[in-house]
C-alpha cells in the first residue's frame, strides 16, 4: 500500500546505493507530460530519476490531436492501454476548456482506468515558513462519482440540471482504502467530511458507507466533519486533521485549500489508486497556462508525486534520497521557484535538486 503519507523528514546529503529491484529488472512506467508546464516539470522528474538511478523505462503518452472514438476523448487507446499493462505512471497536469469542448481528459483517465481514490498528502516542508509548521494530513478524494458524474443537461431554457451521483459501491470502496491507508501508515484518525445536512440522500450515503467500514477498524478514531466547519477548522489549526476522505468535489476544492497551508500548489503531490492496483501519481495542480513555456513552474509536486509512484513500487532507497534532495533544496533557499518567492527557474531547481541526490 502507497507510503505517501509518511514521507521522510531526512536531511543531508545520502549515501550512494545500487540502483536496481530485487531481481535487477527494469519497470515499465507510463509518462503523460500533459499540457502547459506539463513537459517541463515532467522533464525535471526524468532529469532526477536519472542521477538518482531509478530503474525505470518510461512509455510516453501525449494527448492526442483528435478524438479517439474508441475513448471519446483526445486520450488515446494505446495510452490508456500502457497504464492497464504497466499498472504504474506519472501523470502531467492536462487542461480542460470550462464550460465547452471534449469530455475531460482527467475524467476520461479516472473512469476507463477506475481510478477510485485520489491520495493527497499535504506536509509541511521543514525550512519553508508559511503561518504553520505542523501540517501533516492526508486527502483521500472518492475520484468517479459526485458532481463529477458528468451528467447535465438543460431542463428547459433557462434551467439546468446536473446530477450528484453517490452510490454504495464506490462510497464503501473509497472509505475501506481510507481505514486501510490510515491503518497502513501509522495514522489515528480518520474524518469524513460531508454535507449530509443539506444533501441528505447523497452525502447521508457516503456516510453510512464511512460509518459502516469505520466498524471494522475500532483501532482507527472516526469522526464526521461538515465541510463549511472542516474549511474553518483547516484554516484556523490544520494540525488537528489526519486522514480525511470525502465526495469528489470537496476532495478537489479541500486539497487546493490544503495545498496553500504549506506554500501553494507547486507543491502538493497526489496518487491516484486504480482497478487491480493501478497507481498513477500526479501533481494537485493543473496546466498554470499563465507560466507555461516559460520555465518558471515549480517541478516540486510532480517530483513528491513521483516519489509517492516509486513508494508504491517500494524503490524506498531512490524514494528517500530523491525526496531529500528535494527538502533540502527548498530549506536551503538559494533554488527557490518564484511560486516561492525565489527567483531560481525550472531547470536551475531541477539542478540544484540532482546536485543534493
Ligand atoms: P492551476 O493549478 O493550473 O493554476 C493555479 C495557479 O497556481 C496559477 O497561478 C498557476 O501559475 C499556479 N501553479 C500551479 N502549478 C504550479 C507550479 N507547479 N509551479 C508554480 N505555480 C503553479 O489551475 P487553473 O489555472 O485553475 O487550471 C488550469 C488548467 O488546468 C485548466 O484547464 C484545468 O482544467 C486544468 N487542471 C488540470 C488538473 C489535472 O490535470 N489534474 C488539475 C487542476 C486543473
Amino acid at each position: 500500500l502507497l507510503q505517501g503519507s509518511v514521507l521522510p523528514r531526512m536531511m543531508g546529503r545520502g549515501a550512494a546505493a545500487p540502483f536496481s529491484t530485487a531481481s535487477g529488472e527494469t519497470v515499465r512506467a507510463t509518462l503523460f507530460p500533459g499540457d502547459g508546464i506539463g513537459p517541463e516539470i515532467a522533464e525535471s522528474v526524468k532529469q532526477v530519476f536519472n542521477v538518482a538511478g531509478v530503474p525505470i523505462e518510461w512509455e510516453e503518452h501525449y494527448v492526442g490531436t483528435e478524438v479517439d472514438p474508441r475513448t471519446e476523448s483526445f486520450l488515446t487507446w494505446e495510452s490508456l492501454e500502457s497504464v492497464r499493462r504497466n499498472k504504474v505512471g506519472l501523470k502531467g497536469p492536462m487542461a480542460t476548456p470550462i464550460g465547452k469542448g471534449h469530455r475531460s481528459l482527467n475524467l476520461t483517465l479516472r473512469k476507463e482506468l477506475g481510478l477510485y481514490a485520489n491520495v493527497r498528502p499535504c506536509n509541511s516542508l521543514p525550512g519553508y515558513k508559511t503561518r504553520y509548521d505542523d501540517v501533516n494530513l492526508v486527502t483521500i478524494r472518492e475520484n468517479t462519482e459526485g458532481e463529477y458524474s458528468g451528467l447535465e443537461h438543460q431542463v428547459v431554457r433557462g434551467v439546468v440540471e446536473s446530477l450528484k451521483i453517490i452510490t454504495r459501491q464506490a462510497s464503501l470502496r473509497v472509505a475501506e482504502y481510507a481505514f486501510h491507508y490510515a491503518k497502513a501508515n501509522g495514522r489515528e484518525r480518520v474524518s469524513a467530511i460531508h454535507k449530509a445536512n443539506i444533501m441528505r440522500k447523497t452525502d447521508g450515503l457516503f456516510l453510512k458507507c464511512c460509518r459502516e467500514v469505520a466498524e471494522k477498524y475500532p483501532e482507527i478514531a472516526y469522526e464526521e466533519v461538515i465541510i463549511d466547519n472542516c474549511c474553518m477548522t483547516l484554516v484556523k489549526n490544520p494540525g488537528l486533521f489526519d486522514v480525511l476522505v470525502m465526495p469528489n468535489l470537496y476532495g478537489d476544492i479541500i486539497s487546493d485549500l490544503c495545498a496553500g497551508l504549506i506554500g501553494g500548489l507547486g507543491l502538493t503531490p497526489s496518487c491516484n489508486i486504480g482497478e487491480g492496483g493501478i497507481c498513477l501519481a500526479e501533481a494537485v495542480h493543473g496546466s498554470a497556462p499563465d507560466i507555461a513555456g516559460k520555465n518558471l513552474a515549480n517541478p516540486t509536486a510532480l517530483l513528491l508525486s513521483a516519489v509517492m509512484m516509486l513508494r508504491h513500487l517500494q524503490f524506498n532507497n531512490q524514494a528517500d534520497r530523491i525526496h531529500n534532495a528535494i527538502l533540502q533544496t527548498i530549506s536551503e533557499g538559494k533554488f527557490r521557484t518564484a511560486d516561492l518567492g525565489g527567483k531560481a527557474s525550472t531547470s536551475d531547481f531541477t539542478k540544484a535538486v540532482c546536485d543534493y541526490i
